[in-house]
């Protein structure tokens, strides 16, 4: 190791240098400490296999360190310093990379193309963002993998309609977050987006829905024609365009629920006959198509093996959920496909629900014929599924742990921790609108997609989980982005990175320097962690409420309790705040790494009972304990959304609570607020 230890320290002041401990957190990063520093610079060369695949990764590397700092690499040839991209790294792991930094060469040695590609996005990571001449690499060893194989995020492009570059600026989103499977939600009631030859209705006819909705159902239509769909030369395109970013793309065709497009084009596939519309509304309809016509199944086999000549992808969705048995209870052509193939009700389960597992059956083995993977919303469990059906478990866990058990493979996409059209403030007012819900970026950080419930040899059947995006209320693409991001990084980690390396505290210290790229790419995020998180904590002994306040990067944070808005001169949090009476309560951070600000504003309401010791003697509903007793009097109200987790849930038991007040007092009116939820 001679003398290079000497000035490493002088030639990393001059330059930027680069930081291995990226979003998804590495594997493995081993600094070697006493070695001097690689020089990124325009004299450096690019060197991959003669392969068109490894070029066109050399060909993203050259093209990320370009964005990101200016420099142009060479690619190909020869030069004093290299990055040599190889496939010489034997792992288990397909998608396993070794990236070394010595002084005069970098190599990414990874098991397969796209582990090479997820070493280039941990450079591309690794790199300060910024107009320079020269970076320092830092000499290092880094070791990766990830945790799951099977890392995905679905967009509804039914809802609202998405345009080819916005789905590629999706994708090129998923690849900086080392996601490897983009979910295209192509089918809805609202508009069927793909184009099937055989069927060219579906889209002359479905694919255009005369007006819209507004709100969540309240009666009022924006009466404006909306639609849209993708060519199949377009949606090999998107396929082409994801597998150059070693991501393949997962077609979802909805049957037998959610399937009134179809039904608008081809009104003899349902029971009634219709007449039938393309839906202006959300939610679910009763109106599905009809396994009693064969040629319902006809037109599930041409769609499906169309989109299979479209799709590589090893998976085919299928859909399965919320599908109303309202119309095969009344529809002869049902009664005697239910008799003719001797259907009975089993269980908790209908014969018509059993009618809907006919058709899974149907759908799956047309996948499987051609021997790829069907995949449906938990649903599908409600009747027998093939062995090789995989399911997304989406109302909670419930789906995945009952799947695992059954022995078929799982995909983690539950309603409590993945649902991005989810709020992800509190403070709902201040947010674009929502189809409610409050998922923060710590809660889907927070989650573990393999049950605790499964033993290890059912835990191996979870292939990994996926974020969903309904776009019932989103419409704009930088609306998607600004549900997307930064939760969309907490994904990854959750996706990609082992659970003895996920820790929140050092997610949130590494986050600005993603935030840094999102900003370089013109990403809409929101910046909830940007401002102050404030968190709220009743102290009965003082009849108090305890008031602790963070920033992102600890910087000085002021603020004020009369609802203005805090600026320099107002006063600077130092220690937790004691509440006793009624206040707004406003935070900011100034300046904090020249991220736009956010200030955050909570309301507290105090009365008698504010504060005061409170035991539940009935219990909430387990799924709806959330902060506990405490929540009702916090002084702080439960927004509109039960799922903020400022509200307790009850369900076939009354709330009996007894609140101390801790003295005799006088009391003049009694007062509570309640939602109730059929
Ligand atoms: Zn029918």
């Amino acid at each position: 190791m001679m003398a290079v230890l000497l000035c490493c320290q002088v030639m990393m002041a001059q330059a930027p240098v680069a930081d291995y401990q990226v979003i998804p957190m590495p594997r493995q990063v081993t600094r070697i400490q006493c070695s001097v520093p690689f020089q990124l610079d325009a004299t450096v060369a690019v060197v991959a296999p003669d392969d068109p695949v490894m070029q066109r990764n050399a060909q993203f590397l050259c093209d990320y360190v370009k964005q990101s700092t200016g420099i142009t690499l060479k690619l190909g040839g020869t030069a004093q310093r290299l990055i040599v991209l190889d496939l010489n790294l034997k792992d288990d792991n397909p998608e396993a990379y070794r990236l070394t930094v010595s002084p005069s060469q970098v190599t990414i040695s990874g098991a397969s193309p796209a582990a090479v590609f997820w070493g280039i996005m941990n450079l591309r990571k690794a790199l300060p963002v910024g107009q320079t001449t020269a970076v320092m690499m830092p000499a290092v060893e880094v070791y990766d993998a990830p945790r799951f194989p099977y890392r995905a995020a679905h967009l509804d492009v039914c809802r609202h309609f998405w345009t080819i570059d916005q789905v590629k600026t999706f994708i090129d989103m998923l690849a900086l977050h080392n996601i490897n499977n983009f979910h295209w939600h192509l089918t809805d009631d609202q508009g069927w987006r793909i184009e099937i030859k055989q069927y060219p209705r579906l889209t002359e006819v479905g694919a255009w829905r005369d007006s819209t909705v507004i709100g969540r159902n309240p009666g009022k239509w924006q009466r404006e024609r909306h639609g849209g769909y993708y060519t199949q030369e377009q949606a090999r395109e998107i396929v082409r365009y994801a597998a150059d970013r070693h991501i393949n793309v997962v077609p979802e065709i909805e049957m037998p629920g959610h399937t009134q497009a179809i039904l608008a084009s081809y009104p003899e596939l349902g029971c009634t006959g219709g007449p039938y519309s393309v839906w202006t509304c959300w939610g679910v309809t009763p109106e599905v198509i009809c396994p009693g016509n064969d040629k319902t199944l006809e037109l599930i086999r041409g769609v499906l093996n169309e989109v299979m000549d479209i799709f590589p992808s090893p998976v085919i969705c299928i859909g399965g959920d919320e599908c109303p048995k309202d119309r095969w209870r009344d529809c002869p052509k049902c009664q005697a496909r239910i008799k003719a193939e001797g259907i009975k009700p089993k269980g908790k389960y209908t014969a018509e629900d059993q009618l809907q597992g006919f058709i899974t059956h149907f759908a799956c083995k047309v996948v499987t014929d051609r021997g790829r993977s069907p995949e449906g919303w938990d649903e599908i469990l409600e009747c027998d599924i093939p062995q090789d059906a995989i399911v997304m478990s989406w109302r909670g866990e419930a789906g995945a742990i009952e799947g695992a058990r059954r022995g078929n493979r799982v995909v983690q996409a539950p309603n409590s921790h993945m649902y991005f059209d989810f709020y992800q403030s509190r403070d709902m007012a201040a947010e674009p609108f929502a189809i409610g819900g409050y998922i923060p970026v710590e809660k889907v950080y927070a989650f573990d997609p393999v049950p605790a419930e499964l033993t290890p040899e059912q835990g191996k059947l979870i292939m990994g989980c996926q974020a969903n995006l309904w776009t019932e209320y989103i419409t704009t693409f930088d609306h998607v982005q600004y549900m997307e991001l930064p939760r969309m990084a907490a994904l990854a980690e959750v996706q990609w990175t082992p659970v003895e390396r996920k820790d929140y505290r050092s997610f949130v210290q590494r986050l600005p320097r993603l935030l840094a790229l999102y900003n370089l790419l013109g990403y809409n995020y929101a910046r909830h962690l940007c401002g102050v998180t404030a968190t709220y904590t009743p102290v009965p002994e003082q009849k108090a409420l305890r008031v602790e306040m963070t920033s992102l990067q600890g910087n000085a944070i002021h603020y004020t309790l009369d609802g203005s808005e805090p600026d320099e001169a107002s006063p600077v949090y130092t220690e937790p705040l004691m509440l006793t009476g009624d206040a707004i309560v406003r935070s900011r951070t100034m300046g904090e790494l020249g991220f736009p600000e956010r200030i955050s504003t909570d309301t507290v309401r105090v009365n008698k009972a504010t504060f005061c010791h409170i035991t539940l003697n009935t219990q909430p509903h387990p799924n709806y304990v959330f902060g506990g007793a405490p929540t009702l009097v916090d002084g702080l109200r439960g927004a509109n959304s039960y799922r903020t987790g400022f509200w307790l849930g009850f369900c076939g038991n009354d709330l009996d609570a007894t609140i101390d007040l801790g003295r005799m007092q006088r009391i003049s009116q009694v007062a509570f607020e309640a939602d109730v939820f059929q």
